[in-house]
């Protein structure tokens, strides 16, 4: 029989990585290239298929020599459709992908949100081999999860599930993107952490992120704020305090609700390593029902930006 091959395609807003694999996984070739956001999506979707022509040609291979392509798009997808609901990242609204995917290949598409594909990819290759019961959360910009229950991904009733980022955790409180108000991603994603810092700051003319910023506010990061705590600063330990226990209040929420057997943080803000970690897991310890003996391990993300393209191979071969 002849050998065959799948492409995992990881859409984002700002980069698109593919790469293509054997029927085993293996890793034979991987490119990238800059999203082209203000294109929009005929402009996208054809850059995907040349890109995906080049990455076989590298191998000499045919179209027809692929399984299936997995592809994790940040967006609400309905379920059981490679139809694209909403992208905030790529601002699309009801593009039919799959669509145009048939118009140039014939072997199936797999499309899922983008988390959802970084949890298959930890519990394949990464942080939670093998876990049947997962939850992975995603802390960048903004805050999305992916959920494995009994070993498989969970959409829910319309595919719409695991918005953790939008749980409400304080009524009332800040303005999110989704229109509602205290939602956990306006405490605690990489731009939510970088604005209470900046909140701080104004209280606070001896912190070392004046320093770090010269003195622009503006151009205060979660990353700055993690540089300034890693240097002694107090102003930036608290906001890390801070963001560990609002993360492990939502997470403490969620693991009551689902009992994982592990729990994965991956993302850029996840990189702050243990001045996130050890108030996170704390809160989660102290808030979380549970029975002595029985406790919620929580993991950092092993495979780091590789995630998405990995979990779309994963996806890919599942098929
Ligand atoms: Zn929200």
């Amino acid at each position: 029989m002849q050998q065959q091959y799948v492409v995992g395609i990881d859409l984002g807003g700002t980069k698109i990585a593919m790469a293509l694999a054997g029927t085993e996984g293996r890793i034979l070739a991987s490119t990238r290239h800059p999203t082209n956001v203000s294109g929009g999506p005929e402009t996208i979707l054809s850059t995907l298929v040349n890109m995906v022509d080049k990455l076989l040609a590298t191998h000499g291979l045919r179209r027809n020599q692929l399984s299936a392509v997995g592809m994790g798009v940040p967006c609400l997808l309905e379920k059981d459709s490679s139809i694209c609901r909403f992208s905030p990242n790529l601002f699309w609204r009801d593009v039919d992908i799959g669509s145009f995917w048939r118009q140039h290949f014939s072997c199936p598409l797999v499309v899922d949100n983008d988390v959802r594909l970084g949890a298959l990819a930890e519990q394949t290759w990464g942080a939670s081999q093998g876990a049947r019961d997962l939850l992975f959360v995603a802390i960048g910009t903004g805050i999305g999860s992916g959920l494995i229950i009994d070993g498989e991904i969970y959409r829910g009733s319309r595919g719409l599930a695991g918005e953790i980022g939008h749980m409400t955790l304080v009524p009332d409180g800040p303005l999110c993107n989704c229109g509602n108000r205290g939602c956990l991603e306006v405490y605690a994603a990489g731009p939510a952490i970088a604005r209470r810092a900046r909140e701080a700051m104004t209280a606070d003319g001896e912190s070392l992120l004046w320093q770090l910023c010269a003195g622009r506010e503006e151009d205060v990061t979660a990353e700055l704020v993690s540089q300034a705590a890693d240097k002694g600063d107090q102003l930036a330990q608290r906001i890390w305090e801070e963001t560990g226990h609002y993360l492990g209040t939502g997470l403490a929420s969620v693991a009551t609700l689902l009992n994982p057997e592990k729990i994965v943080v991956g993302g850029g803000v996840a990189q702050a390593g243990k001045k996130l970690f050890r108030p996170l897991r704390q809160t989660l310890a102290k808030q979380v029902l549970t029975v002595p003996g029985i406790d919620y391990p929580v993991l950092p993300a092993t495979l780091g930006s590789e995630a998405g393209v990995l979990g779309a191979i994963a996806a890919a071969l599942k098929f």
